[in-house]
């Protein structure tokens, strides 16, 4: 059973890091390709525990089902309000400049930030030229 497990897990895992930041049910249509006997409840299942364990990133969305993304270290994502694609920013910002922003949010608040997950909003460059 373990094993099963495990051997699934990898399959998502190898699947996931192929793909744009994917719904769970994007990954299972994927795998479902290659591996018909996958069930879309393994699929979430595993993509939860593996955000919950911090492996993958999961970005939630208040209107749009849960994407997930591969690299799990802090980095930020902005999304296109036409086309809904998410976007990484291609360098984390300055430390400095995200100390900066730390700072005005614990004087604000009293939280001492630990981590941070920051989505823009925006419309991306196939979208405004039409090409989208
Ligand atoms: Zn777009
Ligand atoms: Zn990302």
């Amino acid at each position: 059973m373990a094993r099963r497990y495990s051997a699934q897990k990898q399959i998502i895992e190898d699947t996931l890091a192929k793909m744009d930041h994917p719904t769970a049910a994007e990954v299972y249509e994927e795998i479902r390709k290659a591996y018909p006997q996958i069930s879309l409840g393994t699929v979430y299942r595993n993509l939860g525990l593996m955000a919950d364990d911090g492996e993958i990133l999961r970005l939630s969305f208040p209107d749009a089902p849960d994407r997930f993304d591969p690299n799990a270290h802090e980095h930020y994502h902005v999304s296109c309000s036409r086309c809904g694609r998410i976007f990484d920013t291609d360098r984390t910002f300055p430390s400095e400049l995200v100390r900066q922003v730390d700072r005005a949010v614990e004087a604000c608040t009293g939280v001492r930030v630990e981590s941070r997950v920051m989505m823009f909003r925006g419309v991306c460059a196939a979208c405004r030229s039409g090409r989208a």
